[in-house]
């Protein structure tokens, strides 16, 4: 079957209309009519090399919300009608310590991405800025019926990333959870943290989106452009989600952490970070990172959502737009997912 998408055809490269090859649907695939497709920043790392050379041209695209149209002979799970997700994995090997404990995007033999990945038959994956996609059934969500498809699409990346680690490190009530960068991801975890009962602070650039953190959710906001900031807040912290796309001072955030307090990194710049042992010793703090999310746990987030009423805050856009998407996601002007509305691609 070949589909409409758009595709980065080199690295840095504008994205630009094509078509791509979607497989026979197998006895255990489900085949999706994709209607709205999350623009991630990762997806922008990817085709622009930031990780390394990556296989070209790339359909990039995980945070994909749409509807069954066809299932195979053994699928039970999802059936013609329902709408379902697609996140950042669509296979692992099922086998290994990582795969039984649900944590699958941690493979032994590596998870296979959704783009830019080599899939079990060979072929390299395709993702979501794409009108259709044939997925595993174990690898594809159900999306709670409360949730507006557009909205529900980026928790199936900024959604889960930043839920796993909030859970792990148990943000709740009684603790205090500071989110540093508010964009995709960093909206989603103001939004869970404050569902999950903790007290919310925003490290942001600068105030410009304080009306809107404190809207979604936070409790304070505070501007990091501010030397004061680093006073005022010192040794305040159980947690730090560090969702930004850039190199930060890593000590500068370590020392809002409050003893046995921790700093989660799932932002994932192109340049290595760097950090003073003391930062950590002084007060046994740790430093930490954390990808993405198990199945099992990315359904877990879904249904939280669902029951609380969350969705991201979009922007929709045609697909012809993505380029101009891209250069304000890298000038942090996002607000505060965009999302592609695949409709555009007919
Ligand atoms: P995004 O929407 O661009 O948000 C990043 C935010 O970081 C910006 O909105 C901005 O917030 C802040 N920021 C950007 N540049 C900065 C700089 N130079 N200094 C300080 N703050 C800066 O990106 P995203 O989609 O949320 O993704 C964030 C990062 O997470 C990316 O590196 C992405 O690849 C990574 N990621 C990791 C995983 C994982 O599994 N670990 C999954 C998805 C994404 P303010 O304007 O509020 O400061
Ligand atoms: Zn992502």
């Amino acid at each position: 079957m070949r589909v409409n998408a758009y595709a980065a055809p080199a690295a840095g490269e504008p994205l630009v209309p094509t078509t791509v090859e979607r497989r026979a649907v197998g006895p255990h695939d489900v085949l999706i009519a994709i209607e709205y497709a999350g623009i991630c920043h990762s997806d922008i790392h990817t085709v622009n090399g930031d990780w390394g050379p990556q296989p070209f041209p790339v359909v990039p695209g995980h945070e994909i919300v749409g509807t069954v149209t066809e299932v195979g002979a053994d699928v039970s799970r999802h059936a013609v009608g329902d709408r379902v997700g697609v996140g950042c994995m669509v296979s692992s090997c099922g086998e290994c310590d990582s795969c039984r404990r649900g944590d699958e995007q941690y493979c032994a033999q590596g998870m296979v991405g959704t783009y830019a990945a080599t899939d079990r038959d060979g072929t390299t994956t395709q993702g979501g800025y794409s009108t259709h996609v044939v997925v595993d059934a174990d690898y594809v969500l159900s999306v709670p019926d409360g949730i507006d498809p557009a909205q529900a699409a980026p928790l199936l990346c900024a959604g889960i990333t930043t839920y796993a680690p909030l859970r792990r490190w148990g943000a709740g009530p009684g603790r205090k959870v500071a989110v540093v960068g508010l964009g995709g991801l960093g909206h989603m975890a103001v939004k869970i943290a404050h569902a999950l009962g903790a007290e919310v602070t925003v490290l942001s650039q600068s105030l410009k989106k304080q009306e809107d953190g404190l809207r979604l959710g936070a409790d304070a906001y505070f501007a990091t452009s501010d030397p004061s900031t680093f006073e005022h807040l010192a040794g305040t912290f159980d947690l730090i989600v560090n969702t930004v796309s850039a190199v930060i001072d890593v000590d500068a955030y370590l020392g809002l952490l409050a003893v046995d307090g921790t700093l989660v990194n799932v932002g994932a710049p192109a340049e290595p970070l760097s950090l003073n042992a003391m930062s950590l010793i002084s007060a046994r703090r740790s430093y930490a990172g954390s990808m993405i999310g198990g199945i099992a746990l990315t359904q877990e987030m879904l249904d939280f959502c669902g029951e609380h009423g969350i969705g991201a805050e979009v922007e929709v856009i045609d697909a012809a737009q993505v380029n101009e998407a891209y250069e304000r996601v890298l000038a942090s002007d996002v607000r505060y997912r965009f999302v592609i509305d695949t409709a555009t691609l007919a």
